[in-house]
């Protein structure tokens, strides 16, 4: 540290806190105009920030200027981000969701650091999750509106046998729905489906009200068809230098 121009990584810190206040503003003021243009309250649309190969001080800084629930993708990286951001923030209280895909063995170590699982997908992931809780978890079904098993995501067609799974087991508490648009059809489609599945999925399962769909490309587009939660990552923190699998 002696001899560093102690200006320059403080000058750092605060021109970051600038940038990411402004992205922040610019997304806030999108998803109003978005809830404004279909006549929903703009308090019924949650921000989840996806900080995703962004480093724990941009959660700090996310956290100083409001924000709550933060999401990351892979369990490693989440692991230490969650660990580090506690020491940055200590007492925070923030709530942290699983976006990325998966493995059953890695079900107790992610229970370690996430608050909710997004991903749940199949009845055997559903077992492993119940198997490693020592506590009930929250869950999302990861639903593929089009099939294509690459972009993840259980079936929406068979959606009701995974949610009665769930619910049977005990140990989950099946919040609602997650979905990344396929490439397959327009995000209008796309979302218009969810949707569509999830209201008729509610007859047996009231309490799944979470439908999280929309990223930074296509959030107001899931506004228009009932999103309560977009998930934004470039156009927060800006672009993603590493590839994030
Ligand atoms: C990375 C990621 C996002 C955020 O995507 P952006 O286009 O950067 O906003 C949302 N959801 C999931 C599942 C992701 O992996």
């Amino acid at each position: 540290m002696s001899g560093q121009p102690r200006g320059g990584a403080e000058g750092e810190r605060l021109e970051r806190r600038e940038e990411l206040a402004l992205s922040l503003a610019e997304v806030r003021a999108r998803i109003a105009k978005a809830c404004a243009a279909v006549g929903r309250d703009a308090d019924e649309v949650g921000l989840l920030a996806v900080t995703k190969t962004f480093p724990a001080e941009d959660v700090a800084i996310l956290h100083d200027l409001g924000l709550a629930e933060f999401a990351e993708n892979r369990d490693q990286e989440a692991g230490r981000k969650t660990r580090e951001f506690a020491g940055l923030r200590p007492g925070a209280r923030v709530r942290w969701r699983m976006v990325g895909s998966l493995q059953r063995n890695k079900a107790r170590s992610v229970l370690g650091w996430a608050d909710r699982i997004d991903t749940v997908d199949s009845t055997r992931l559903a077992d492993a999750l119940a198997k490693a809780a020592t506590e009930p978890v929250e869950v999302l079904l990861q639903v593929s509106i089009d099939g294509d098993a690459a972009r993840g995501g259980h079936p929406i067609g068979d959606l009701p046998r995974l949610a009665d799974h769930v619910a049977r087991s005990g140990e989950l508490i099946l919040r609602g729905v997650m979905t990344v648009a396929p490439l397959s059809m327009s995000p209008q489609q796309a979302f218009a489906a969810l949707y569509e599945a999830v209201t008729r999925l509610r007859d047996d399962h009231p309490d799944a009200t979470v439908i999280s769909a929309g990223m930074s490309g296509d959030l107001e587009d899931a506004i228009a068809h009932g999103s309560t939660c977009v998930r934004v990552g470039t156009a927060l923190l800006g672009s993603r230098r590493l590839a994030s699998p």
